[in-house]
């Protein structure tokens, strides 16, 4: 893996100018009441296979790790660049370091009230708040000596649903090879462009029974829905993820309740408040952590939704498993779960997670309970070196 970027360093007080700040090393070191030690790494991820949809081919996934270290417990986050956000680790890095002062001071009572104590400037970078966020829940839940999921008071029978396997644009034969790499998984995600992936799906259907999801990312019509629905609906597809633009929830209000498939709200359902921009426009939502700004607001948003007859999923940026591992404790809350990132990886960043046909086993590691890889060590441990 490759690091083609400056990574952050800075030891002592508050940081100069952020430009600088990054540019110049690799840790921020925060003296408080209680010190915090911060630091950021960037990895490039190589995918197992070149990874299509609707908007793009991605090869290699570029994602940035927080580790933050308190009192002798490290924690640990993750947010993977998305150029469709806008967002870059540049940018994460950036926002990081604004509020690197204030979080010096803080204590790691609540990780969700540090969460809306720095909202007012991380609410410009989700993905560095969930990065941030996940990093402190990891220590929290470290704190009280369980994993996370415990620590939230779910249980290790409790059910969990599968997590599909996501199998990008490509040719027929390619994409039934991938399914193939995967033998005996539950649900798979078909992703589908603008053509609504009939003819697809169908050649996808000779070869496996098992459940389909179809995810276009934006590329349909309005009048394509209900159509594409009762056709996908055949072909045992289970629910069809972000038809139109994000910004379509008139024309999703048209739909909803006529159509022959549940609608998932992915791209229409970033943060928050567009919980309740939902409920009347779709079935269900894709909760990203990344999108939305970590485990505290998801929490909110799964209240919330259910509280209003939506369907939650929670879903992934092709994170590693340290990304992956902050929605795997959210399972227990879940109707659908694509978690999958770190399995679309030539290779992943940390160990933890293990995966049966689909479900994923709940850690039983204090924290996320995820322990990263000797190459992710050296690279925080060379940074150190630095400060
Ligand atoms: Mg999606």
């Amino acid at each position: 893996m490759q690091n083609p970027l400056p990574m952050v360093s800075h030891t002592g007080g508050p940081p100069g100018s952020p430009a600088g700040l990054w540019a110049a090393d690799s840790q921020i070191h925060l003296d408080g009441f209680r010190a915090m030690i911060i630091s950021c790494q960037s990895f490039d991820l190589p995918l197992r296979d070149p990874f299509t949809i609707a908007r793009g081919t991605t090869t290699i996934q570029p994602t940035l790790i927080v580790r933050v270290e308190h009192e002798g417990l490290v924690g640990w986050g993750e947010a993977t660049t998305n150029p469709y956000y806008g967002v870059t680790l540049q940018s994460m890095q950036r926002a990081l370091a604004s509020i690197a002062p204030r979080l010096a001071s803080a204590p790691l009572d609540n990780p969700a009230e540090i969460w809306a104590e720095l909202d007012g400037e991380l609410s410009q970078c989700r993905f560095a708040q969930c990065a941030l966020d996940c990093a402190l829940w990891d220590i929290y839940a470290q704190m009280h000596g369980v994993p996370l999921w415990k620590l939230w008071g779910f249980d290790a029978d409790d059910p969990r649903p599968p997590t599909c396997y996501t199998i990008g644009l490509d040719r027929p034969e390619r994409m039934i090879d991938k399914m193939q790499a995967r033998p005996g998984w539950p649900v798979y995600k078909i992703k589908v462009g603008a053509d609504g992936g009939i003819d697809l799906v169908r050649r996808l259907r000779q070869a496996t029974d098992a459940v389909f999801r179809v995810d276009a990312n934006c590329s349909w019509s309005p009048p394509a829905i209900l159509p594409l629905a009762e056709q996908l609906a055949e072909l045992g597809v289970e629910l069809i993820e972000q038809p139109l633009e994000a910004d379509q929830y008139e024309a999703m209000r048209a739909v909803k309740g006529k159509s022959r498939l549940p609608l998932m709200a992915d791209e229409s359902c970033q943060v928050e408040a567009d919980v309740d921009r939902c409920i009347e426009a779709f079935d269900a939502i894709n909760i990203k952590l990344v999108k939305c700004g970590g485990i505290t607001p998801a929490r909110r948003m799964i209240t919330r939704a259910k509280q209003n007859g939506l369907q939650v999923m929670v879903g992934c940026m092709t994170e590693s498993s340290i990304g992956i591992a902050a929605g795997v404790h959210l399972l227990p809350l879940l109707d659908y779960a694509d978690l999958d990132g770190a399995l679309l990886l030539a290779e992943d960043l940390a160990d933890g997670l293990v995966w049966d046909r689909g479900v994923c086993r709940l850690p039983q590691r204090p924290g996320l309970g995820i322990q990263p890889r000797n190459e992710v060590l050296e690279r925080f441990s060379a940074c150190s070196a630095l400060g």
